[in-house]
């Protein structure tokens, strides 16, 4: 499988660069960053958080 460099843009789904600030086709901010990845992401950080302050 090809590694590209796009992602769909989560409000428009056009194909954006990885990583870019804002979608050129409807301006939306981080159109790469998928909600759901972040969520997942802040979920992670207190799992990890819970975990550390319950062994101390
Ligand atoms: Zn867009």
């Amino acid at each position: 499988m090809e590694e590209t460099n796009l992602k769909k843009c989560r409000n428009c789904t056009y194909d954006v660069k990885k990583g870019i600030r804002r979608c050129p086709y409807c301006g939306i901010v981080n159109p790469s960053v998928d909600i759901k990845d972040v969520f997942q992401m802040i979920f992670i950080v207190v799992l990890v958080m819970g975990i550390y302050t319950y062994f101390q």
